[in-house]
């Protein structure tokens, strides 16, 4: 008994703790995260450290692969940062389901497309139909060396179109290493018969197309339909690098057409370092990251007030 005190004093630094969490969000403005994921398209093992590049480098933070886990951990996150929606895509889509059905305000469901097929479009025309999911992609075929102008791909690109869904594609020079990944599969010059033959389609590209630069400014400029996500490579890459890439695009005039993302994929706790990278960015001027962190996201998925985040908050006390 004589432990009292100290147990007393340990829970009275945690509700001081959790309160200051709870303030922190308070104080942060909405963050909306376009590149969330359920897991990975791979299994690999719990603890694995998380990605880096280039090699050699080491990972510092240890996988949760359990999805209950994850998803836990991800909310959390998600609390801690104000991040009030996150486009949500997994190969599993009972997963992504279940994700959903946990926060159903804070997702966008998708379903990750591996392999053409997979998901049978009539299956998926269910899905959209019937509310459960209302994104597409990531659109991941060049995981399996498959471009995004591949006839297999196309019937997704289409679909996609007809209900106005929002649209992500790995579309870069980097990703896993999977056998039959290919960099050259990823140029983003490949997008250009998908936008010419799909001209109301809502597409996003990971990574802006990292480091396809100059092909990813002329999709750009060229089809103002085209948006990009900064995801993996905010805590990915070397910050040096990410700070050269994201600046260029920022200079080539394209700052209201970059969207915040984390591509958390199983390293939930890189969702907070993914934010502070565009945070502390010493080139951004404020309203240029609320732009990428939250504008340019609301603009593209057609969300009410743009510059004003009320619709955001409710949102996030409806959860
Ligand atoms: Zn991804």
């Amino acid at each position: 008994m004589k432990n009292l005190p100290t147990i007393f004093i340990i829970i009275l630094i945690c509700l001081n703790v959790y309160a200051q969490d709870d303030l922190d969000a308070q104080k942060r403005l909405p963050i909306i995260d376009m590149h969330m994921h359920t897991g990975l398209p791979e299994k690999i093992p719990a603890g694995t450290p998380s990605l880096c590049r280039p090699e050699p480098c080491e990972g510092d933070i240890p996988a949760t692969v359990d999805p209950a886990q994850l998803l836990k951990k991800t909310l959390a996150v998600m609390d801690r940062y104000n991040i009030v929606k996150g486009f949500l895509s997994g190969v599993d889509l009972s997963i992504v389901k279940k994700w959903k059905q946990a926060a159903p305000e804070r997702f966008i469901a998708a379903p990750f497309i591996l392999k053409p097929g997979s998901p049978d479009l009539e299956k998926l025309r269910q899905e959209y139909t019937s509310g459960n999911l209302s994104g597409m992609g990531e659109i991941g075929t060049q995981l399996l060396g498959i471009s995004p102008n591949d006839a297999k791909v196309e019937p997704y690109f289409k679909i996609a179109e007809e209900l106005d869904l929002p649209t992500l594609i790995h579309t870069l020079g980097i990703g896993p290493y999977l056998p039959h990944f290919r960099s050259a599969a990823g140029n983003p010059l490949f997008l250009e018969d998908v936008l010419v033959n799909h001209l109301k389609l809502r597409l996003f590209v990971e990574n802006a197309g990292y480091p396809y630069r100059e092909e990813m400014i002329a999709m750009m400029y060229q089809y103002p339909q085209l948006y990009a996500d900064v995801s993996t490579i905010t805590w990915v890459i070397p910050r040096t690098a990410f700070y050269d890439y994201l600046k260029a695009f920022i200079r080539a005039g394209l700052g209201k057409r970059i969207m915040f993302g984390s591509d958390q994929m199983v390293w939930p706790e890189k969702i907070g370092v993914a934010v502070e990278a565009i945070e502390q960015a010493p080139f951004l001027t404020e309203g240029q990251k609320r732009d990428i962190l939250y504008n340019n996201a609301a603009r593209f998925l057609h969300l009410e007030n743009t510059e004003n985040n009320q619709v955001a908050h409710k949102t996030r006390s409806q959860d």
